[in-house]
């Protein structure tokens, strides 16, 4: 049997630009690396106003289970990105 762990990580508490190691082997797990290589995302929950509560991702490496909390700063970082594309 595969022993799961579960791990909380608040991205406000943690410095840099979202970018997180695995808790338990140290793979670095991005915002920027979509190839979900190193990762993927299982699930993601919303608040009631759309806005993003909590990512839960998988570690690829060790099959840690990680709950991504925090988004509030990377939220208005996505917005801004989302207008500069409107204008193009
Ligand atoms: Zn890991």
């Amino acid at each position: 049997m595969v022993q799961e762990s579960t791990f909380k990580i608040n991205l406000t508490e943690i410095e840099g630009e979202g970018e997180i190691s695995c808790p338990s082997c140290g793979t670095v797990i991005s915002p920027e690396d979509d190839s979900e290589k190193a990762y993927e995302i299982t699930e993601i929950i919303s608040r009631e106003d759309g806005s993003m509560e909590k990512i839960i991702v998988n570690c690829k490496k060790c099959k840690s289970i990680i709950h991504l909390k925090g988004f509030e700063l990377l939220d208005e970082v996505t917005e801004f990105e989302d207008s500069k594309k409107e204008v193009d």
